[in-house]
């Protein structure tokens, strides 16, 4: 694939890190987003790439993008055919990304960009992952938020084999040779703070502290979040199968001793005729039960199913630095 490089004297010898931004309706942050950036590399000897990967945003963000892109040569953009989401945006920006090293951060300036300096330093200190968790509790989040964040990271570190921090952030430095791993990846819901912590190497991790969101909302209600965190448990685990099986086995267990009780207690004649209460609670409990466990087989199923289709991830509409041909090959 053609790309086009930087041709500015002297910075041919400079090392290119590539920074992926995904936005989703994200207009007011993207100048100084930019802006931020170009102060923090006009004070280190790198070269850098701004790569905004433009997820269906419905506002104007596109536009800011394409401004910065006219403005400056490190701004490069992806527009996604429609909203995918913020882990298959981060994902095209990697398939594009050429840099010694890729750093993903948010729009919304949530990320301190001043610590993509302490991430350089670790990288050439040899570490190949440097990311990032936050050192406490998001003081600009919602209460909920905080509870269903830390719940979150607890229920994925019980029922998975990777161990995460708690509130890792999608902040994160990622040297070429790991980006070339995690572009084998042909997973359906990709989630890449799994992934990331996955795929192993040297990984550094550092405590942030976020900021408040500059302008704009946060694309994640309450909804999403529940349904983002039931997913990604699960792409990363089939403990939750496991789990199920053994609540099966421990409740026919069970049945095996209460069974000859009642026989024997009707031969004894202790049985009367009440115990209605008792009848429905076991309805209703093991009713529950099995809807509980056909519901989480059923979503593995659906898994299998979206992923049996082989659907890409994304679907890129247009770029600033490829040409119709070399958009084909995406
Ligand atoms: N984002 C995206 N696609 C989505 C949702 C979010 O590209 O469907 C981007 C968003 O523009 C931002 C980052 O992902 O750059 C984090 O999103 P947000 O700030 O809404 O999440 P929060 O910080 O509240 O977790
Ligand atoms: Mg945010």
């Amino acid at each position: 694939m053609h790309r086009y490089h930087n041709t500015i004297p002297g910075t041919k010898s400079m090392k290119k890190i590539s920074i992926i931004i995904p936005a989703h309706n994200e207009e007011y942050n993207i100048s100084i987003m930019v802006g931020e950036l170009q102060k923090v590399f006009s004070g280190i000897n790198y070269d850098f790439e701004c790569i905004f990967v433009d997820d269906g945003s419905t506002d104007n963000t596109l536009n800011a993008i394409k401004v910065q892109n006219a403005l400056s040569s490190h701004v490069k953009y992806v527009e996604l055919s429609r909203n995918f989401g913020k882990d298959q945006a981060l994902q095209a920006g990697m398939e594009v990304a050429d840099g010694e090293a890729v750093i993903t951060m948010d729009a919304d300036l949530q990320h301190p960009p001043s610590l993509i300096i302490e991430m350089i330093k670790h990288w050439e200190n040899g570490n190949d992952v440097v990311y990032t968790h936050r050192e406490k509790a998001n003081a600009h989040a919602k209460i909920y938020q905080n509870i269903s964040s830390r719940l979150f990271y607890k229920t994925i570190n019980l029922l998975s084999d990777i161990k995460m921090e708690d509130g890792i952030a999608d902040y994160r430095l990622i040297d070429k040779k790991v980006v070339a791993q995690l572009r084998q990846f042909n997973e359906y819901d990709p989630f890449f703070r799994g992934m990331v912590k996955w795929v192993g190497f040297k990984q550094k991790a550092i405590p942030y502290n976020p900021t408040a969101r500059l302008s704009g909302e946060t694309s994640y209600s309450a909804y999403k979040l529940f349904k983002l965190a039931l997913n990604s448990t699960m792409s990363f685990s089939v403990r939750p199968l496991y789990a199920v099986t053994l609540i099966g086995l421990v409740f026919s267990l069970a049945s095996v001793f209460y069974i000859p009780y009642i026989l024997i207690s009707h031969f004894l004649g202790y049985t009367q005729v009440s115990g209605w209460a008792s009848l429905i609670a076991t309805i209703a409990f093991f009713g529950g039960l099995q809807l509980f466990v056909l519901g989480i087989i059923g979503m593995y199923l659906g898994k299998l199913f979206m992923q049996a289709k082989q659907r890409p991830n994304y679907i890129i509409r247009s770029a600033s630095y490829v040409n119709e041909d070399d958009l084909i090959k995406f």
